[in-house]
């Protein structure tokens, strides 16, 4: 049977160090969370980014916008807290209303206080192994990846999924690592290819939002499972691989929940550290 990584402890480890840096900074870090309109999911990660802020000594400004903001208003809204030299991150909660472009807004933020790491600046500089801010589901599967102990280097590295904020990114972090890394997505599906290359990860990481895409069976003997799926359905939440079938089969494999979920909003607080620390340099 695997071994499970799971994310809650590891994230109790990096949670300590991040506490030693908050200490050493010359002020309280703080975080600005827009949130617009009512939503359950983004209120639920509200309260568990404001849970985790406060326990490391973060302090974190709910902005709550109403449901009917304009673009202009929220660019606006987000310049103004650009130049607030007391904020050093901005997070945009999603889902965002219809009239709202994601993309296109999240570009306002600066750079330096994009804590999510997906501004296209940020996202640039992972290409030349220059990023400090990194995407934060990607960086907590290679906080996992680490803590597995597993030697990425020529290893075949399966991603499945191909978002922006997931898959695009991890590629380019396993690639800095020279594993040899393939992206499968709806395309490799429908070429009916999926399973092929499954079967021949070392490191297989899914990220889909499809629960049982991929079958126990499929799992090399001895790989590393990343799940990063999550799927509610009536009764429980589950990851995108089938867990009992593949855990008899892998060497280590993320529970889902508990597994990428607990890493990732570590990783939010760990950029906005980061961010804090480089603005404090900058005064
Ligand atoms: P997304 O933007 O919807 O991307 C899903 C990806 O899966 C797309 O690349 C899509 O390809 C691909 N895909 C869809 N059906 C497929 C199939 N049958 N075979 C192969 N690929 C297929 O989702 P996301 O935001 O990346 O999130 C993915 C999952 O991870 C979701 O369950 C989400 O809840 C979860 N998630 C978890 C965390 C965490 O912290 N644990 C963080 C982020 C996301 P096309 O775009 O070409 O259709």
């Amino acid at each position: 049977m695997a071994k499970l990584l799971e994310g809650k402890l590891l994230a109790e480890k990096i949670k300590e160090g991040i506490r030693r840096e908050v200490a050493s900074l010359k002020s309280k870090p703080v975080l600005a969370s827009i949130m617009i309109g009512e939503n359950a999911g983004a209120a639920s990660y509200v309260k568990s980014q404001q849970k985790l802020a406060e326990a490391l000594g973060i302090e974190y400004q709910l902005h709550k916008l109403s449901e009917d903001t304009l673009e202009a208003h929220l660019i606006d809204f987000i310049r103004k807290l650009n130049v607030n030299k007391s904020v050093h991150g901005i997070i945009i909660q999603m889902p965002l209303p219809h009239q709202i472009d994601y993309k296109k807004i999240s570009q306002f933020i600066l750079p330096a206080k994009d804590v999510e790491g997906m501004h296209p600046a940020n996202i640039g500089k992972i290409l030349s192994g220059r990023a400090k801010i990194l995407p934060c589901t990607p960086a907590a599967v290679m906080e996992l990846l680490d803590a597995s102990g597993v030697d990425l280097y020529g290893k075949e590295v399966v991603i499945v999924g191909h978002s922006e904020i997931v898959g695009k990114p991890l590629a380019l972090l396993l690639l800095e690592k020279f594993a040899t890394v393939t992206v499968c997505h709806i395309g490799t599906s429908k070429a009916g290819k999926l399973e092929e290359h499954v079967k021949k990860a070392e490191v297989l990481i899914v990220a889909v939002g499809r629960a049982g895409l991929i079958k126990g069976e499929w799992i090399k003997e001895g790989a590393v499972v990343i799940d990063v799926g999550i799927n509610r359905l009536a009764d429980k939440i589950v990851g995108d691989v089938e867990f009992e079938a593949a855990g008899k089969r892998a060497a280590y494999i993320t529970p889902v929940p508990g597994g990428v979920g607990p890493l990732t909003v570590t990783m939010l607080m760990r950029n906005l550290v980061e961010a804090a620390k480089e603005q404090q340099c900058s005064i």
